[in-house]
């Protein structure tokens, strides 16, 4: 199929672009790597006026650590990010999630800001994000603002963005030496969309572990933490802790699995996952 017709410009500086998006609102979409937009558009699910082309902004793809956090521009490519000796420092989750998204063409175009803006639900990104504690940047005609990953992802392809607001930047916690992570994800072929995923960040103190997140994706509306298996993981108790996912997931049956299904897979997940934060500890 193809797009219905739509205007097309290329804002060159970010107020540019957050004036744009005011003056249409609803009506004007951002276009960044176009891997999940152009999709949409050709498949009619969104039919804008206007699409805003964000790539001439300058200054938006950086790859920096300041202080204690690693901030990535929204329009950092995926590649650029796989690739980062700055990541495989001092965000080491991302490292090991980025080859799990899509195939090369698609991470060579695909941003960061994109992925996180899009929101879908069986995403590697957004669960990163909400196992590392990290925080959005989100500019607006009334200026800036700061948003956490907690309070990020609302529903089904929702966020807290605003029609007229447009991700600058995402800020993650810079590990240390005692940061520990985990990330695993079955897919039917590699770089599909997982039919489950997790990733999982926590703090070592000896021989336990503390602050343990555990964000799910593909298994509901948004990603999800398993609020339940965390303090039962920390505690060392495995069985405990895939027990525990009971509470914490309830996924719908998709075209990809039952809900049954992703419900065993995410214990299968949590075992793979508990051995890499265990060898981690040793
Ligand atoms: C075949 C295929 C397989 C894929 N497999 C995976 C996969 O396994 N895992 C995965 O995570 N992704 C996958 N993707 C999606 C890919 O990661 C996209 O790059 C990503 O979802 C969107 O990034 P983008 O830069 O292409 O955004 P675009 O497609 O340009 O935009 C997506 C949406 O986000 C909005 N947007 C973009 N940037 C901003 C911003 N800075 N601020 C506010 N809103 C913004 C746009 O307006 C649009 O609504 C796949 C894509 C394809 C085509």
């Amino acid at each position: 199929m193809k797009p219905a017709p739509f205007a097309y410009t290329k804002a060159k500086t970010l107020k540019e672009a957050v004036t744009l998006l005011a003056k249409h609102k609803d009506d004007a979409r951002l276009l960044a790597g176009g891997q999940s937009l152009i999709a949409t558009l050709n498949m009619r699910l969104s039919a804008p006026d206007l699409l805003i082309d964000i790539n001439g902004i300058k200054n938006l793809n950086g790859i920096a650590k300041k202080g204690k956090y690693v901030e990535i521009g929204a329009l950092a490519r995926h590649a650029q990010v796989e690739h980062s000796d700055v990541i495989a420092k001092h965000a080491p989750l991302i490292t090991l999630a980025m080859p799990h998204i899509g195939h090369p063409a698609i991470r060579n175009r695909g941003t960061f800001g994109g992925s996180i803006a899009f929101a879908d639900p069986a995403a590697e990104l957004p669960a990163c994000l909400l196992a590392l504690g990290g925080e959005i940047d989100i500019a607006g005609p009334r200026g800036k603002r700061k948003v956490k990953a907690d309070a990020f992802f609302k529903g089904l392809f929702e966020t807290a963005l605003r029609p007229q607001e447009m991700i600058t930047t995402i800020r993650i916690p810079a590990a240390d030496k005692a940061t520990r992570v985990g990330f695993a994800e079955l897919a039917r072929r590699h770089g599909d969309y997982a039919m489950v995923g997790l990733a999982a960040s926590g703090r070592a103190d000896g021989k336990r572990l503390r602050d343990l997140r555990l964000a799910y994706f593909g298994v509901g509306s948004t990603p999800v933490r398993a609020h339940h298996a965390e303090p039962a993981l920390e505690d060392g108790d495995i069985d405990a802790a895939v027990r525990a996912l009971a509470q914490d997931l309830n996924p719908p049956d998709d075209v990809q699995a039952s809900g049954a299904v992703k419900t065993h897979l995410a214990g299968v997940l949590l075992r793979r996952v508990a051995r890499q934060l265990d060898q981690a500890l040793s």
